[in-house]
């Protein structure tokens, strides 16, 4: 893929980069390592006000760097400004909690290991690569990057080749608040180019954001090297809906947690699995209202849904979709790309899915909801994990026992009881199964890439 900005609204190429070539690559690693010796020896509370000072500057930067991203892959320009203000957020949160998630733990009784004391310490690791994709292209990075930093790693950033201008701003973020140079850098880089990267042996661990064939290859490469790795992969969540639930409250849900972000978050709900009793009144008003949503510009504000990222994405939902009314699913709502520049598709909700159809195993990536009907919360839940995925769900009931089984039996990273799945930086977040190995955010998100070392004294 070329690395450039390409205007999912219009198709039009406004910005192109040349990939760094070797001699860059590899100075931007030895950037990275000697700012790890630099960075090693500071302090949190030095760091913190760097993480602060860094956080400023992207709230301050918002109107840019929201417009970048909608220019950039498509999302409206509201959930743009609300992706820098979050990821500002999640800076903050790490400045003000880092030292505490990482100030280890002491032995109350070392005479246990035949010690005078026992603790652990956590100490950072070194430069770690993160591979990163373009639906939430500042986010995303800095969901990793603001623990990896107050830990006192470095890091080292291949995004998405569609987001090379996201990329380059946050290049420079994190030195502008005041991290020493090459504590954090964008390799302008193909994928194809991220094993040499890995295998380098400055770099000591590697994250990977996206999907499922490139997290395989990146752990392959890095289980090979012995490098510890993270991955965050695709998502088909289950939105189960029970009888006793609030039918118009679990609607708004279901089609909030459908379109955000044009309908490109691992984390939105994909398969709707509702009880039959109230199946019919689901579908009726859940179709309603995806078919009501304003499709279009997403520089303009009124705008609810934009357009996907990519044409190659674009395609691939609309051959899910075709595949399924081929083999008989219903389009109760869109189904069809429209005509015209962009790569809008319309919201679009399908009933009678069958495990016969590519969409019932794969991600839809994309508004595109998949109804199904289940007869108990016992079927409900047999539905809902028949999937090789397993990263977040969401339960809408009032009834105590089917949350109670629902909770427990979800093969998920997450469960939200009657509401919707969303990331904040207080709780882990990451997936089981295919969706993924290792958690990001909270106080596990920091500790992925430290040692955990055990100090024992006679
Ligand atoms: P993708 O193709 O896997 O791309 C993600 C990143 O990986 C990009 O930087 C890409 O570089 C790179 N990449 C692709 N193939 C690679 C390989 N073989 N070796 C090394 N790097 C490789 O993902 P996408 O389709 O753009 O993104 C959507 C997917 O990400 C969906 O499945 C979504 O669910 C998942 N996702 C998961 C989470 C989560 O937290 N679990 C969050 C967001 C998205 P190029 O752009 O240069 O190809």
């Amino acid at each position: 893929m070329p690395i450039a900005s390409i205007n999912p609204t219009t198709g039009a190429t406004f910005a192109e980069f040349a990939e760094h070539d070797a001699h860059e690559v590899d100075a931007r690693i030895g950037a990275a390592q000697n700012a790890f010796h630099a960075l090693s020896g500071t302090d949190f509370a030095t760091r913190a006000r760097w993480m602060r000072s860094a956080a400023d500057l992207l709230d301050a930067d918002v109107d840019a760097v929201a417009e970048l991203i909608t220019r950039e892959m498509g999302k409206t320009l509201a959930q743009a400004r609300g992706e820098v203000h979050k990821s500002a957020k999640a800076m903050r949160f790490y400045a003000d909690n880092a030292e505490t998630f990482l100030s280890g733990s002491a032995l109350d009784d070392p005479s246990a290991v035949g010690a005078t004391a026992a603790r652990t310490v956590y100490q950072p690791l070194g430069v770690v690569l993160a591979v990163m994709p373009w639906n939430y292209p500042i986010w995303q990075v800095v969901r990793f990057a603001a623990p990896a930093l107050m830990a006192g790693n470095t890091g080292l950033l291949k995004h998405a080749s569609n987001v090379p201008q996201s990329a380059l701003y946050l290049d420079s973020l994190f030195e502008r608040g005041g991290f020493p140079a090459g504590s954090f850098g964008s390799l302008l880089i193909s994928a194809g180019e991220v094993e040499g990267v890995i295998r380098d042996r400055r770099v000591v661990a590697v994250t990977l954001t996206g999907s499922e064939p490139a997290g395989r290859s990146v752990a392959a490469i890095a289980g090979s090297e012995v490098k510890h790795v993270v991955l965050e992969l695709g998502g088909s969540d289950p939105f189960i809906v029970m009888p006793s639930a609030d039918l118009d409250a679990a609607v708004a849900a279901a089609v909030a947690s459908r379109t955000a972000n044009n309908g490109q978050a691992c984390i939105n709900a994909k398969r709707f699995i509702v009880h039959a009793d109230i199946h019919d009144a689901f579908v009726e008003k859940f179709a309603a209202a995806m078919g009501a949503l304003r499709v279009g510009d997403p520089l303009d504000e009124r705008t609810e849904v934009g357009p996907l990222a990519t044409s190659t994405g674009r395609a691939e939902l609309a051959e899910l979709v075709e595949d399924a009314l081929t083999a008989g699913a219903r389009a109760v709502t869109g189904g069809r790309s429209p005509d015209g520049d962009g790569w809008f598709y319309p919201p679009t909700v399908l009933t009678d899915v069958t495990d016969r159809m590519r969409l019932y195993r794969e991600e839809a990536f994309g508004p595109v909801a998949a109804v199904y009907h289940a007869t108990d919360a016992a079927d409900a839940l047999r539905i809902a994990n028949d999937t090789t995925f397993g990263l977040s769900s969401a339960v809408w009931t009032e009834d105590a026992a089917e949350e109670a089984l629902l909770t427990a039996g979800l093969q998920a990273g997450a469960v939200f009881i009657n509401g919707m799945s969303v990331s904040y930086p207080e709780l882990p977040f990451g997936g089981i199964k295919d969706s993924g190995v290792g958690r990001e955010l909270s106080a596990e998100g920091i500790r992925e890439f430290c040692n955990l070392k055990s100090i024992w004294k006679a």
